[in-house]
């Protein structure tokens, strides 16, 4: 197998963690590593895995990790211009864009200009900008490989099939999140710990939130709209609370391909860099006999809902995904500091979508453009 040589977005958190421990697993070289703020951790993975550049979005801790390695030769950068360089940077031919949230749109832009293969964990970044990073990908002939594991489900159930003509419907899992079952006046009640616990998969805090609010699986509904060209009829969520299946593609035969895994994410993320090949990783094992019965259930887009909101951007189309995600990510973060309660971030989404008007996108401006309307629709509501 080509031994690929990559780029990582976002390598502190939850996703770029398990990407170094398939790196490590798999042989395979870094060229870049970029985070936020977190110093400590990236020295660490710097010392081990000897990127030639080391970038830090936040600029007092570019500096302090500067000074930190002032014993090694790692270039050191900081900002957007840093996430830029290290998504361009010559040595690799894959990047993995696992940063939080749409300020992962503009270096997978560049990224795809390079003609880099997209290992694409960061869905925000397609439910904001889908047209556009797709319509680039066609042109710069950059793969765009999926991570997130229902994305990859679907890909991996796709192979072989000669026509999309023959597909009739994605079917995506879900697994309810926390408060399957609940009722709206339970939503109301429930708190931020609650919120944080997450029954089958352990991910970052915002992504976290989205599974409890279900817009992680509207989110997710979009992402799959724009990878595989798909209208949101031939589409549909089903819920699967134990996630050992990860998402299934109905073709017109009615033939049903799924495929299965323990909700490990290493998985998908290998995948992603070992496509089209399969090789030898480090996710574990899926034991049939021990697994439990397998459950399928109708998801609740009335009472979740943030669902609700996210089928509707994905009916509207335009600058509607970008509103929906602009809206959300600006609430979650509210959520998180405990200054607006769980059933407030619908609302507020409700309320950006309601504001901002339906425009069609047709360059990267309009989709920043709504974002920070959406967002400013939010914090106004907080003030
Ligand atoms: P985490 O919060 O765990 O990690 C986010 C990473 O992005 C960290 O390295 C963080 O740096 C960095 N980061 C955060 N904010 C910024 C910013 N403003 N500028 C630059 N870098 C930033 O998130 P996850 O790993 O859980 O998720 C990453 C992406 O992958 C998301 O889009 C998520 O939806 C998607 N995803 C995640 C899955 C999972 O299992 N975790 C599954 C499927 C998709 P620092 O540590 O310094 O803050
Ligand atoms: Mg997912």
């Amino acid at each position: 197998m080509k031994k690929r040589t990559i780029s990582l977005m976002g390598s502190t958190g939850s996703i770029g963690r398990q990407s170094l421990d398939v790196i490590a697993a798999c042989g395979m070289r870094v060229a870049a590593l970029t985070a936020n703020s977190n110093v400590e951790l990236m020295e660490r993975q710097v010392r081990q895995f000897k990127p030639e550049l080391a970038v830090m979005m936040d600029e007092k801790a570019a500096a302090e990790l500067k000074t930190r390695l002032d014993d090694t030769d790692v270039r050191v950068a900081s900002g957007m211009d840093g996430l830029l360089e290290a998504a361009q940077i010559d040595s690799a031919d894959t990047v993995i864009t696992a940063v939080m949230g749409m300020v992962g749109l503009r270096p997978t832009l560049a990224a795809i200009r390079q003609g880099k293969r997209i290992a694409l964990a960061n869905k925000e970044t397609l439910v904001c900008g889908g047209q556009i990073v797709m319509a680039e990908a066609r042109k710069y002939n950059a793969e765009i490989v999926p991570v997130d594991s229902e994305h990859s489900a679907l890909f991996q159930c796709l192979q072989g099939n000669r026509d999309r003509g023959e597909v009739k419907r994605l079917i995506l899992t879900a697994s309810g999140g926390p408060f399957f079952g609940y009722t709206k006046e339970q939503l109301e009640q429930v708190t931020l710990a609650q919120a944080l616990k997450h029954p089958n998969w352990s991910m970052g805090a915002k992504i976290t939130i989205d599974s409890a609010t279900l817009m992680n699986k509207g989110l997710e509904f979009i992402e799959a709209m724009h990878l595989y060209a798909m209208p949101p009829e031939k589409i549909s969520i089903v819920v699967h609370r134990e996630s050992i299946i990860h998402s299934l593609v109905e073709y017109c035969d009615n033939a049903i391909l799924a495929q299965m895994g323990t909700a490990d994410m290493r998985l998908p993320i290998q995948y992603a860099l070992s496509y089209p090949q399969r090789i030898p990783g480090p996710a574990t094992e899926l034991d049939m006999l021990s697994c439990p019965n397998l459950t399928f259930a109708k998801p609740d887009p009335d009472t979740f809902a943030c669902l609700g909101l996210a089928l509707r951007a994905a009916k509207l189309g335009g600058n509607a995904g970008a509103v929906l995600n602009g809206a959300n990510e600006a609430a979650v973060g509210l959520f998180l500091q405990e200054r607006i309660r769980f059933a407030d971030i619908a609302r507020l989404v409700e309320r950006a979508m309601n504001e901002i008007p339906v425009q069609p996108v047709s360059k990267l401006e309009d989709v920043l453009e709504a974002d920070a309307q959406a967002r400013r629709v939010v914090l106004e509501h907080v003030k």
